[in-house]
């Protein structure tokens, strides 16, 4: 297939970008390296079915100059967003902006050109639901607007798995939803603006304290990245499920249902490091926070034949040797 990856430099967008290629996919990134990085994607450079171009995903032009590169184009797999918890506080209006212009500009030009496409949603889709597992007939349950900007991201993705479901009612477009359950892995960004694996390995390799929110009680279903990146390319890659179900308008949660309270998840970043960093628990964290996040993943079993195969302490080990590589210990 011909893909176009929007924000293919971040750190799901370069695992996938790479795991396309290597699958033999021709590949077209757009990014505007807000978050991401052409550093991600130094694997790829030079390769002749790869291409990058440096710009928003908002803006149709980039997108005709990537079919350019490609010859034409057969999917396009959306994942550009803004993510990282405290930009949903901090800048909610962008949070928003990015996450729905991008996702209609890459729709309509999906529809137009006939390609099938890949939209990266995610549980937060599901705002604060208590009932677990997560199921596509789960219901959406956000609070007050008024009390913080927190679900600027999960409603701009429930927003968009509405913009994709109408797309694929109205304009016939052959569209495909996934769900990444915390997503862990290289590249994972470990500053404030990142997520808890990145951040508490981060901790743990400067011998700085471990910043868990609250009690710590509160639950993850952590992915090993590769995982979902391979549930990710099989969406956009089968015709049909493997199950012989229609995949158009289908919706895929891709997690790994064990799950974790983030402080045993602290407790085994600092087994995995061999860390003495101590634990401290922070009165604030991030309001809005899900209680507990566990995915029903029986869709994906079927229809994708997709379960997640790395348990979480084989994966943190794997992170921690990346990350040692990368900025030594
Ligand atoms: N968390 C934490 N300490 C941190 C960062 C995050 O205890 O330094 C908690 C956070 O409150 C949440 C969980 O870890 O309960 C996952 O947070 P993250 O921002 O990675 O992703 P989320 O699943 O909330 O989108």
């Amino acid at each position: 297939m011909r893909c176009i990856v929007t924000g293919g430099a971040g750190f799901l967008g370069s695992h996938l970008t790479e795991s396309l290629l290597a699958t033999g996919h021709a590949v077209a990134v757009i990014d505007d390296m807000f978050r991401g990085s052409q550093k991600n994607l130094l694997g790829c450079k030079g390769m002749e079915d790869y291409h990058l171009i440096m710009g928003d995903a908002s803006n149709r032009a980039n997108y005709e100059k990537a079919a350019d590169k490609l010859r034409g184009v057969d999917c396009v797999y959306h994942l550009a967003a803004i993510n990282g918890t405290r930009w949903f506080h901090e800048r909610p209006d962008f949070v928003i902006q990015v996450n729905l212009d991008s996702l209609r500009v890459a729709l309509d030009f999906a529809i137009t050109r006939g390609a099938r496409f890949v939209f990266t949603s995610s549980p937060e889709a599901f705002g604060e639901q208590p009932e677990m597992p997560l199921d596509n007939n789960s219901d959406s349950l956000f609070s007050s607007a008024a009390q913080h900007g927190r679900h600027s991201y999960g409603a701009s993705k429930y927003l968009g798995e509405i913009l994709v479901q109408h797309a694929v009612k109205e304009h016939s477009l052959d569209a495909r939803i996934v769900r990444p359950f915390n997503g862990y892995g290289p590249r994972l960004p470990g500053d404030a603006y990142g997520q808890v694996t990145g951040i508490f390995l981060e901790q743990c390799r400067k011998g700085e304290p471990m910043t868990v929110h609250g009690d710590g009680q509160q639950t993850r279903s952590f992915t090993w990245v590769e995982d979902i990146v391979n549930g990710t390319r099989i969406a956009g890659e089968l015709d049909e499920g493997l199950d012989g179900s229609i995949l158009a308008g289908a919706a895929f949660n891709l997690g790994n249902p064990e799950e974790i309270s983030i402080y045993d998840l602290a407790k085994l970043c600092l087994e995995v490091t061999n860390s003495d960093s101590e634990i401290r628990h922070h009165e604030i964290g991030h309001p809005g926070d899900s209680r507990r996040r566990v995915p029903d993943i029986t869709t994906s079993e079927q229809a994708l034949g997709w379960s997640a195969s790395v348990p979480l302490q084989q994966g943190l080990e794997s992170c921690w040797r990346w990350q040692i590589a990368e900025h030594g210990e």
